[in-house]
């Protein structure tokens, strides 16, 4: 059975952790992540199939391509350790598919959203779409034991306020300082992490994510080398405090 052997599920895990590369590099460039074959992210040369095993292939080259020795981003191998060690432990500790799946697909596409939005300061629609879909399909399984939200009225709310919170930071801030604090994609973020863990989530998400965005901020604002209106992307946070939450609430 794929649940004993651990092996097995570290290479799928890996191997998923390669396609999220491909989603991260590709979807905010709109281009096909499906179809067209992996290709360089330097030299914009077809990779060998040899030179493509996720995990392997960067230790063995070194972190250069083969085609001009370029460095390539650590984010490659970071993404797909991480994919590889989340499903091990997925597999560990839930004994339910249903779960394994739900929260994998979960985690994926945050792990997507992190590096997308660090990268371009976007969130694409797409993936929000995803997770609030994920968010209103989950409440009719409830036999699932996952530390979701299943109460369909709890959900839809949540999903509606963490809409509604972010659209009226966005206004208010407008408004009063003349700055976008957020985006639109930040508030279809917050919506899917309502829907996924009902509308008691959101203020508590919201304040840790705040917490951890000052945290992170105060490094560059005391060497001053940004000031309060410096632009960050807020996605990354909402994400780790939803995890946050998800894990001790
Ligand atoms: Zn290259």
């Amino acid at each position: 059975m794929l649940s004993n052997n651990f092996f097995l599920i570290f290479v799928i895990g890996a191997v998923i952790g390669s396609f999220l590369n491909v989603c991260i590099y590709r979807l905010p460039k709109n281009l096909d992540i499906i179809y067209t074959r992996s290709f360089c992210p330097k030299c914009k040369k077809k990779i060998n199939w040899f030179d493509n095993i996720p995990l392997v292939s960067f230790i063995i080259l070194k972190f250069r391509c083969r085609c001009g020795k370029k460095s390539i981003s650590l984010q490659y191998f970071v993404v797909e350790l991480i994919s590889a060690l989340f499903l091990c432990f997925v597999f560990a500790v839930v004994s339910n598919y249903l779960d394994i799946i739900i929260i994998s697909l979960i985690f994926y596409i945050f792990i997507v959203i992190f590096f997308i939005d660090i990268k371009h300061f976007i969130i694409p629609d797409s993936l929000n779409f995803s997770l609030i879909s994920i968010g209103i399909i989950k409440n009719f399984f409830p036999e699932t034991s996952l530390n979701l939200n299943q109460d369909m009225f709890q959900s839809l709310f949540g999903g509606a306020l963490g809409y509604f919170v972010i659209c009226l930071i966005i206004v208010l801030y407008k408004k009063i300082k003349k700055v976008e604090a957020m985006g639109f994609g930040d508030a279809k973020l917050l919506a899917g992490i309502g829907f996924l863990l009902g509308f008691q989530s959101i203020f508590i998400t919201l304040f840790i994510a705040a917490i951890l965005g000052l945290i992170f901020s105060i490094p560059n604002l005391m060497t001053g080398k940004s000031s309060l209106k410096t632009a960050i992307p807020f996605g990354p946070f909402l994400i780790l405090a939803s995890i946050i939450y998800f894990i001790y609430f």
